[in-house]
């Protein structure tokens, strides 16, 4: 047999180094601004159109190259920052593989404008997929400008890949964050479609941090500091009621790269244990400062992760460090801030200093128990408000603090769920009851439903909300005090582009400027002390996946509002409660299934019972 093995051309195999090397235009981002800092820049420019798409270009004033490393920079495994092996176990720079360029052009059009410090005169080199296509000295200021347009334009299969703007801005700010939290000595900026996003000047760690995030993040800032024989921290963690549903800021750097470590993330996690509810996960911006012999980074080019030789030491200083700093900066145990403390806490309580972990952790906790501010428009469950604190103390012996409101609640659509249900009667509630707090279970003719209460309640919200959104006709409840809200400028954008959609369903804003919002109105659905997760929730899920279409906006935007909205498992539901939530779910259009596709309820037919006693 002839011999069949041929080397690939160079094209070829950059074409598939580049797949490893960049998935998307922020890769191109982080290794632009990463090669700037290696480079010993003090000032960066980064400038996108279309989310990168179109143009990802990083200007830095940095050593610039001579001319024939701005050729060689372009060559696969061509580096000047490591020489041999062992290098690579004592690195202080960013890159070390020599991959990126060659990766990059292999699939852009690219284009390099570097000058040395001590040359006279720089060079201007374009190159497309792979090729150079010219090569000629120009007049440019020291430092390098490389721009990358056209990302993945042989390799449309990649491009259609790609999310849409609005994600694809996400991923590179994320990457802009992390190398700009890494250097808060190096100023940077960053535009977009010709716009400032950022604009950073050099400065410490704790005025980046608020540069980016908002000025309100200083005032929750914690420092944390700690220097042993192996491992050095600074940073900031966020106070305990800075907590966020969602993983917010959470930042580990290890000699400066930032690093995902779930290791780590428990150990910063498990110092908060006490200080914050369950479902709530700390902020913090960790700087970590090892010896490079002792890490090994180098698993895989655009992996995060990193190993280090004592992982145990560094989990336990690093716990014992957090909780130091929180116990030194006097933060106590918080009661549940979601809750309006005026109304669920006797008075005598309120002035204690708030340690009652009774108090703290309460799963029973109802929602529905304290609504003063309800409208009540089409709220399912109005309760009478006197008795609601002292149920907290009494065993939440509930279905005889409503017994008043019985008529005030609505059933809806009785013929639609007549005759399913066992009576034809609305007495059908009678026999439902909940099943670990979480399901409801009633009764059905042929045998028995069971219904997800939280799913359940999403799909009513869902629909709610869908219909005020589009119809524009939801009720507000104005509020005495208008709430202010703080948030940082991208979020702050990202409301602003749902702001109509948001005032549809009862937000009134009477004012959206610099890093506030004041909120002067609310949907009648929801309670005031649930405005901030809520929204904080809504930012949150639009980061994640913004589609681009008015209708799928609005769709998120409500699945995201019922999310937040709907009863928890856990809440226990009394009976008219459980009545109530099986009558609206039947009103819905699509009741079987949640605004996520999740099933909703499941239904047993007496036939499957026989089948198990067979
Ligand atoms: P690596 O960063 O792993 O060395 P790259 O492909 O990112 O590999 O870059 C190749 C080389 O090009 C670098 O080692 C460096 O010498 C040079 N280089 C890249 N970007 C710059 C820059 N902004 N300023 C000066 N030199 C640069
Ligand atoms: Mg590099």
């Amino acid at each position: 047999m002839a011999d069949i093995i041929q080397l690939l051309p160079d094209h070829v195999a950059n074409q598939i180094a580049a797949g490893e090397v960049v998935q998307r235009p922020a890769s191109v981002v982080k290794e632009l601004l990463e090669n700037a800092i290696d480079a010993k820049a003090t000032s960066i420019t980064l400038v996108i159109k279309d989310a990168g798409k179109t143009l990802v270009q990083v200007t830095d004033n940095g050593i610039g190259m001579s001319v024939t490393d701005a050729r060689l920079s372009f060559e696969r495994h061509a580096t000047s920052k490591i020489k041999s092996a062992e290098d690579l176990f004592n690195l202080h720079t960013k890159g070390f593989r020599g991959e990126a360029l060659a990766s990059i052009a292999a699939i852009a059009h690219v284009e390099l404008k570097t000058k040395t410090e001590n040359s006279e005169i720089g060079t201007h080199l374009t190159i497309e997929g792979s090729k150079v296509i010219s090569q000629d000295p120009a007049v440019v200021p020291k430092g390098t400008t490389i721009s990358v347009k056209n990302l993945f334009y042989n390799i449309p299969a990649r491009r259609n890949f790609l999310k849409s703007n609005p994600v694809e801005t996400r991923h590179i700010i994320d990457e802009f964050h992390r190398v700009a939290l890494a250097h808060p000595n190096v100023a940077f900026q960053m535009l977009h479609n010709g716009s400032d996003v950022f604009n950073l000047p050099s400065t410490n760690s704790r005025q980046r941090i608020v540069n980016i995030f908002g000025s309100k993040t200083n005032e929750k800032l914690v420092p944390v500091h700690e220097e042993t024989e192996i491992l050095k921290i600074e940073g900031f963690v966020l106070k305990p009621e800075f907590g966020k549903k969602s993983r917010g800021e959470q930042f580990f750097f290890v000699n400066d790269r930032f690093i995902k470590s779930p290791y780590l993330h428990h150990a910063v996690s498990s110092a908060f244990e006490g200080l914050m509810k369950n479902d709530v996960h700390p902020g913090y911006f960790l700087f970590l400062e090892v010896d490079p012999h002792s890490i090994d980074i180098n698993i895989h080019p655009t992996k995060t992760e990193i190993k280090f030789d004592d992982e145990h030491s560094i989990y336990a200083m690093l716990r014992a460090t957090v909780k130091h700093s929180l116990g030194q900066f006097n933060i106590a145990p918080v009661l549940d801030f979601e809750r309006d403390k005026g109304f669920d806490t006797p008075y005598e309580y309120s002035k204690k200093s708030p340690t009652a972990p009774s108090i703290e952790v309460d799963r029973d906790f109802n929602p529905f128990k304290e609504k003063p501010k309800q409208g009540n428009i089409n709220f399912p469950f109005k309760r009478e408000q006197s008795a609601s604190w002292e149920s907290l103390y009494v065993g939440l012996n509930d279905e005889n603090a409503s017994v008043s409101n019985l008529d005030d609640i609505e059933f809806e659509s009785e013929e639609v769920t007549g005759s399913l249900f066992e009576n034809t009667e609305t007495e059908t509630g009678h026999t439902t009851f909940q099943l670990q707090n979480k399901y409801i279970v009633s009764p059905l003719k042929n045998g028995m439903m069971v219904i997800h209460q939280n799913l359940a309640h999403q799909r009513i919200l869902y629909e709610e909300l869908l219909k005020n959104i589009t119809v524009k006709e939801a009720v507000s409840q104005q509020l005495l005090f208008p709430l202010q809200l703080h948030f940082s400028k991208p979020d702050l954008e990202i409301i602003e582009k749902i702001r109509e959609q948001l005032e549809h369903t009862g937000f009134i804003f009477s004012e959206i400027k610099e890093e506030t919002i004041e909120i002067s109105g609310i949907p009648v659905m929801i309670l005031e002390s649930h405005v901030v997760n809520l929204l904080s929730q809504l930012v949150h899920d639009i980061k994640e996946e913004v589609p681009d279409s008015g209708f799928s906006q609005n769709d998120m935007l409500a699945k995201s509002m019922a999310a937040s909205m709907a009863i928890k498992t856990g809440v226990s539901l009394n009976r008219e409660e459980r009545e109530h939530l099986i009558n609206q779910l039947f009103a819905c259009k699509e009741p079987s299934v949640s605004p996520n596709n999740k099933l909703v309820f499941t239904t047993m037919d007496v036939s499957d019972l026989d089948k198990k006693f067979m």
